[in-house]
């Protein structure tokens, strides 16, 4: 498809008549309108609404009304949360700070007119426009799967639905059964997330079914925080988890939902439930803006702004950042940036210098918690990281227990930023 200036994603949702005419929402005050109530639009949202005391119009268009984090989704599947403790929802944003909560979907953006235009119809005018749309899955990633096969061999990276599915799943197991992971190629949306999923996989059905077995095909020669997942998996999971990385063939997979197979370098395997976790790029509306470049949408770390149009700022997964990852606590971290240099834009007030912070943590087994962690600055070139630290290999139980506090704490920290 040809990128222009103003696209639009199913042509059939938006009426010419609405297109012709398009009804703009909010008048007077400079308008900020973001597009995503994810850990990075929901911060950017509660940040430029509070920071400038009412002086600036925040609208925030999210189709979910509730949102389930990703983060702590691996710990429900493992039976350590409930789906209701990972659910957020945004009244506070609007009764306590203002923003105008909009439940649709952003399906066509025109970057000259500066209006983003909503599955209902309706147009909104902005002086700056936020994306944090999260990711979407690349077609063709996963020879055999689409979003068509999504239930039968659930993806689960994105929480909710998909989420309680493979629980399911994974429970309904036979005895002696087997879990495959197709895990994605890099770079992709919580670089721990698989293999903190393998682990609580095989932390249920240890209890469970401990007959059953686990293969893990990656396209990848090695992964986040391997040594520590595999010195756990070791201890804890003895005999349970085959990981094929791509030394092994573990590139050259191809699943067939509907015979619940899996072939990894032409072996093929029967399972009894599957993860497929495709390839990832920015949210589509990111494409539709014509802000991408390649999969990523490139983004100036100073500001958050994207290279390619500066009146657009992109948070969280979508961007082409430079050394962060793609966490929830990064895209929190990116939008306090944002937010900031936003509110000096548009109503004068000061701006400091883009200082950025990550820890993703993991965890193996009960109160068995793992870590990685690092600073970062805006360089012109890139967010660059400062410095950082990850936990060792041969820890003693105390201060595992100690980390996965540590998480349970960030996490009830980092929603409350976000969401009240
Ligand atoms: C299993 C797993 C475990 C993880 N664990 C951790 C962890 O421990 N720590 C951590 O920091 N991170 C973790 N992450 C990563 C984290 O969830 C993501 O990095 C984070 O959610 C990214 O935030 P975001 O705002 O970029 O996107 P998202 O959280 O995906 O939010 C995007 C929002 O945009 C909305 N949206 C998309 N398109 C449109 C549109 N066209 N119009 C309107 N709205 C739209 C979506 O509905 C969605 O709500 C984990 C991820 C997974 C999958």
């Amino acid at each position: 498809m040809t990128l222009n200036r103003r696209n639009f994603i199913g042509a059939g949702v938006v009426t010419a008549a609405s297109l012709a005419a398009p009804m703009v929402l909010g008048a007077g005050k400079p308008r900020v309108v973001v597009i995503g109530g994810g850990p990075g639009g929901a911060t950017a949202a509660k940040y430029i609404a509070k920071g400038s005391k009412g002086a600036i119009d925040v609208t925030l268009v999210e189709p979910s009304r509730t949102y389930y984090t990703c983060f702590f989704s691996n710990l429900y599947i493992g039976g350590f949360r409930t789906l209701s403790s990972i659910a957020h929802s945004y009244g506070t944003l609007a009764s306590k700070y203002g923003v105008n909560v909009v439940h649709d979907w952003a399906v066509g953006i025109d970057r000259d007119a500066k209006t983003v235009t909503l599955a209902g119809g309706a147009a909104l005018s902005y002086d700056r426009l936020v994306l944090s749309p999260g990711i979407d899955f690349v077609d063709g990633s996963v020879p055999g799967w689409d979003l068509t096969k999504q239930n039968k061999m659930p993806h689960a990276y994105k929480a909710g639905s998909q989420t309680e599915l493979l629980k399911a799943q994974i429970e309904a197991m036979p005895q002696g059964g087997t879990f495959a992971m197709v895990a994605p190629p890099n770079p992709y949306r919580c670089p721990p997330g698989p293999y903190e999923r393998i682990s609580m996989v095989a932390h249920v059905l240890k209890e469970k079914n401990p007959t059953a077995k686990i293969i893990v095909a990656d396209p990848k020669p090695k992964f986040s925080k391997m040594g520590l997942f595999q010195e756990g998996w070791a201890d804890h999971y003895e005999g349970m988890i085959d990981w094929i990385g791509s030394d092994f063939g573990g590139d050259n997979v191809e699943v067939n939902a509907d015979e619940m197979t899996v072939s990894i370098d032409g072996e093929v395997t029967k399972v009894d439930a599957c993860n497929v976790i495709p390839g990832m790029k920015a949210g589509r509306i990111c494409e539709m803006a014509g802000v991408t470049e390649g999969n990523w949408a490139p983004v100036n770390g100073h500001t958050m702004q994207s290279r390619i149009d500066e009146n657009i700022h992109i948070l969280g997964d979508s961007a082409a950042q430079g050394d962060m990852p793609k966490s929830g606590f990064a895209a929190n971290s990116q939008a306090k940036v944002a937010a900031m240099a936003i509110r000096g834009a548009l109503t004068g007030s000061k701006v400091f210098p883009a200082k950025f912070s990550n820890t993703c943590w993991s965890l193996i087994d009960t109160d068995n918690g793992v870590k990685v962690g690092a600073t970062y600055e805006a360089t012109d070139e890139k967010i660059a990281k400062i410095d950082g630290f990850i936990s060792q290999t041969g820890e003693d139980a105390d201060l595992r227990k100690a980390t996965f506090e540590e998480s349970v704490g960030w996490y009830a920290g980092i929603t409350s930023d976000m969401f009240t």
